[in-house]
């Protein structure tokens, strides 16, 4: 229920979006005594946005759980490896400056504070992004909620909606908001329509926070921002971000000078898969792609030096992207399946999800049976077959075409399982890379000992064909740190504030070209928490 009927009373914050930037906004500014008044276009069921589907892995710095692990870390070293994994442009001084504010202030403003409010951890923080041609993680940093990114919005969501103030804050849904409205230079309200009835709605505040999320989800858009580094964007590229990202908002504030940089900036994946159950459309579903499995182009030949994930993400995009054909094939067996397969996201880790140990020590010692079989019954991308004849047959007729020749699939297959059973010390790049993943604990828990592809202990063999998946928007909404939004000359506009994605996780590009992962919901968290604040200190 509204607190302001008659809407006599004007809100005091508008926050457009409803994803964990806007909640964590929301929740500070009412924990300040602010009103706060928040719309989104989604229906009340998604409230939290796309943490609520995410994976929920955190970037933080010399936490307790590294130092169980034994891990060293600095906020020195971090910064170090954040600079360099982002290849800053001599102009980028807002995104070098949210990336010093982040490294410097994740684990007192993000990690001790969701704590506080009852977040839980996984133990062994994933070692992910390390580098590959340029220096990524030199330390395990991404702390993964324990209960995915559903259990962190549950947390959150419930601390906004029991909030003591809980009446100062009015939640209005099916909101869609188109333009925002401005007064004698400042921002004073937005406008749109509602998605039902498509009526007209107005709302006024003394200041507008955009939290609508990236532009990913609208992917023509992402092909017309494809970088220069991927050639021609690929014909199919997979919906793997909101379905109201579309950059709508963006456009808003460029119609009043915002600066939005940095759109060719992106974080999608290489190992797209169509969702057997779409909810929007060309949704699909992101593998972590298993480092056991050959990696080969749409014509079946190794791409080489071969493809192995938890080096540089961006790496495996551009080696997929610039080959004939724009998507790719992973070549594995069911046990390495078993060991390996991966979804990232709430809804296929549900020993994780629901938080059951058990399940999920089972599926670590046995395998995870239910997602292969899920996967391999209902997933489009999936084939299966005994030989490598027959499954290449089963990989030309899913293509449509004739690009897999048997004969050459056998011998680049044969190759590697000789370098295989040739044994240490590997003389494959691949079988080199495994070793040094399985040299860490939590990566030995999830990598298969060097294993053949064709065993026939290890039948059915399996083929996905892999697509790219858009992701996250990189670039996004210039703001300082105080989260303003800045136009071209770098003034902020009046009364108008940025935060999460849309705001590019801090700065209109907090990441660079690259991200260490696990920085999208850290940064959505920070955003929030320093607008917030800054509204406050603006007003006292
Ligand atoms: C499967 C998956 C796994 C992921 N795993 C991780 C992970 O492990 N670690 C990590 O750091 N990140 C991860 N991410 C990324 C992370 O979840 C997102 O970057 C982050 O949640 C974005 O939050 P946000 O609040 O900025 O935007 P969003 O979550 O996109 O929320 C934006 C909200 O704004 C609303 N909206 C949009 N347009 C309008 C409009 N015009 N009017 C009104 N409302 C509007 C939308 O309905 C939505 O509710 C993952 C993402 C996915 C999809």
């Amino acid at each position: 229920m509204s607190r302001y009927p008659q809407g006599s009373d004007p809100t005091e914050v508008i926050v457009i979006g409803g994803g964990i930037a806007g909640i964590v906004c929301a929740l500070e500014l009412l924990e300040a005594g602010r009103r706060v008044l928040l719309l989104d276009r989604d229906e009340a069921e998604n409230f939290g946005g796309l943490a609520k589907e995410s994976f929920g892995g955190m970037f933080f710095v010399d936490t307790p759980e590294q130092r169980r692990a034994k891990v060293a870390d600095s906020i020195d070293l971090a910064l170090e490896d954040w600079r360099a994994f982002a290849e800053f442009e001599p102009g980028d001084h807002w995104p070098r400056r949210w990336a010093e504010y982040y490294v410097h202030h994740c684990t007192d403003l993000g990690y001790r504070w969701l704590k506080q409010l009852g977040v839980r951890f996984f133990p062994v923080p994933h070692w992910v992004e390390r580098g590959l041609r340029t220096r990524g993680n030199s330390a395990p940093r991404f702390h993964l909620v324990w209960g995915t990114g559903q259990a962190l919005v549950r947390v959150l969501a419930q601390r906004l909606l029991a909030h003591p103030r809980r009446a100062w804050l009015e939640l209005r849904f099916g909101h869609r908001v188109e333009r925002l409205l401005e007064s004698d230079g400042a921002v004073i309200g937005c406008a749109g329509q509602t998605e039902r009835e498509g009526a007209e709605f107005e709302a006024r505040g003394d200041c507008v926070v955009i939290a609508a999320g990236g532009a990913n989800g609208a992917i023509e858009r992402v092909k017309a921002n494809w970088h220069r580094d991927w050639g021609s964007p690929p014909a199919t590229v997979l919906n793997g971000s909101h379905r109201y990202a579309d950059g709508r908002l963006h456009d808003a504030a460029g119609r009043l000078g915002a600066c939005i940089t940095h759109m060719d900036r992106m974080w999608n994946y290489a190992a797209g898969v169509h969702h057997f159950r779409p909810r929007k459309p060309g949704h699909g579903l992101s593998l972590v792609p298993p480092r056991s499995a050959l990696w080969l182009d749409a014509h079946g030949e190794r791409i080489l030096p071969p493809l192995v994930t938890g080096f540089d993400t961006r790496d495996l995009v551009t080696q997929v992207s610039t080959r004939p054909g724009g998507y790719s094939w992973q070549l594995l067996n069911r046990r390495i399946a078993l060991k390996e397969l991966a979804v990232s996201g709430a809804e296929f880790n549900p020993s994780i999800r629901d938080q059951r140990w058990l399940a999920f020590l089972r599926d670590v010692v046995l395998g995870n049976r239910w997602l292969y079989d899920t996967l391999t019954q209902n997933c489009v991308d999936f084939v299966r077959a005994d030989s490598i004849d027959a499954l290449a047959e089963k990989m030309n007729a899913l293509a449509g075409d004739a690009a897999i020749d048997a004969a050459r699939l056998r011998a680049t297959v044969q190759a590697y399982d000789d370098a295989v059973a040739r044994g240490a010390p590997w003389e494959d790049e691949q079988l080199r890379r495994i070793e040094m993943l399985r040299a860490y604990r939590g990566d030995r828990i999830r990598t298969a000992r060097s294993q053949r592809i064709v065993d026939r202990r290890a039948l059915p063999l399996v083929a996905i064909r892999e697509f790219v998946i858009s992701r996250k928007s990189l670039g996004g909404i210039q703001t300082d740190l105080a989260c303003r939004v800045l136009d071209a000359q770098g003034a902020p506009i009046g009364g108008l504030y940025a935060i999460g994605e849309a705001a590019g996780f801090g700065g209109g590009g907090v990441h660079g070209l690259r991200a260490l992962e696990g920085t999208f919901l850290g940064g959505c968290v920070l955003t929030g928490r320093a607008a917030a604040a800054a509204i406050v200190k603006r007003d006292a």
